[in-house]
């Protein structure tokens, strides 16, 4: 009985060492770049609750393309010459290329 209970303790332990789970990989956060394990829609958990908390635009923001000032669709987006407020729209079109702002718009126009 014991010896048995020993074998099965070694195969567990033997699978706990084959399986290890699968690190995950720092992703800089897009507003601070700060590396995080745990991005939440691509931002650290400083940067996150920040946005969830709606503090970080000023009352007259709007997308700097469109000039859209719908906060919903409003979000801090890395471009080649720094952060820019853009609309949910054109911060996809920008995507993670290292725009700068005036080729966004001349992309957009
Ligand atoms: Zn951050
Ligand atoms: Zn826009």
């Amino acid at each position: 009985m014991e010896s048995a209970r020993h074998s099965c303790e070694r195969i567990t332990m033997l699978r706990k060492a084959r399986w290890t789970p699968p690190k995950p990989e720092p992703v800089a956060c897009v507003r601070c770049t700060k590396p995080t394990d745990e991005p939440r829609r691509g931002l650290c958990i400083a940067c996150y609750l920040r946005q969830r908390r709606g503090s970080e635009f000023t009352i007259d923001a709007c997308c700097q393309v469109c000039s859209t000032a719908d906060k919903r669709v409003l979000r801090w987006h890395r471009l080649a010459g720094g952060f820019a407020v853009l609309c949910a729209n054109h911060a996809a079109i920008a995507g993670r290329r290292a725009l700068e702002l005036d080729a966004l718009r001349a992309e957009c126009a």
